[in-house]
């Protein structure tokens, strides 16, 4: 059944609208019919619904019921991940989401070759990868679309962290693995108070030691992902399915 984020409606509690591009795929692509039946998620829930109006640009669904899907880790985590070249950052915002990222923070780091200056070419990008990560909630089947923030310097990412705790993927880390650290058992033991934590990793040309002390001075631990090195769009989604399996929901 096709899937849509859609925004509740002031008034009926119960009609929900569809409406820019989803409303365009709706009808010209998907074409779906008044009648038809699809999946609506608003407000982290989703619903069995059914389009009751079409006017081409807006289309009104009722809600019909609710759908007690567990889709959304229990762990909340964010991804700081050092801004590779070329188009590599679609594919980790891709597969992150899929794995069940909330949110997910591009990072350009001392050693980072790509350098978005301007805020015209930072927001371009923030709006792409944001669209990238719709798709893949949407795909996916997400409760919530993540969050893409837009580019920042490492210095400025690493200011009013906001999650309890802090995780870097260090390459020149040679005897902590994830099993070692005390923490990601109080994390699992934490679930049922949605428990946040910070996954870093660096870009190609990795961290900067002075990177790294910075982020075990905000109490980060650094880990290592085994004694192969990694290329950067896959240490990050290796990171996020060892957290998920171990405190989050891939575990079973
Ligand atoms: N330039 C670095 C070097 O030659 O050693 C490699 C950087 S690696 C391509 C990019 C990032 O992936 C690293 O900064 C780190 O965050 C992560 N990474 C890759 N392999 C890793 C490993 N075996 N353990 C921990 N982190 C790793």
């Amino acid at each position: 059944m096709h899937r849509f984020f859609v925004d509740k409606s002031p008034g009926d509690e119960n009609i929900v609208k569809i409406t820019g591009d989803d409303a365009k795929h709706l009808d010209k692509v998907l074409r779906l019919k008044t009648g038809d039946l699809i999946e609506a998620v608003t407000e982290g829930r989703e619903y069995l619904a059914e389009i009751i109006t079409m006017d081409g640009k807006t289309h009104e669904v009722r809600l019909l019921e609710l759908m007690n899907s567990k889709r959304e880790s229990p762990v909340r985590i964010t991804l700081y991940q050092g801004l590779p070249k070329g188009s590599k950052m679609e594919l980790i915002i891709q597969k992150a989401v899929e794995l069940g990222v909330h949110r997910i923070v591009p990072v350009m780091n001392e050693r980072s070759v790509v350098q978005l200056k301007t805020q015209k070419d930072q927001q371009k990008k923030q709006e792409r990868w944001q669209k990238i990560a719709y798709e893949a909630a949407k795909q996916s089947k997400r409760l919530i679309i993540p969050e893409v923030l837009l580019p920042m310097e490492f210095n400025e990412s690493m200011e009013n962290l906001p999650e309890a705790f802090q995780l870097a993927a260090y390459e020149e880390e040679r005897t902590t693995g994830l099993k070692n650290l005390p923490f990601i058992n109080r994390i699992k033991e934490q679930q049922s108070t949605s428990p946040s934590i910070g996954l870093w990793v660096g870009p190609e040309g990795g961290f900067s030691e002075k990177e790294i002390a910075e982020i075990k001075e905000k109490n980060g631990h650094t880990v290592t992902l085994g004694p192969r090195i990694l290329r950067t769009e896959t240490a990050g989604l290796a990171l996020i399915a060892m957290v998920q399996y171990e405190c989050g929901d891939l575990g079973g």
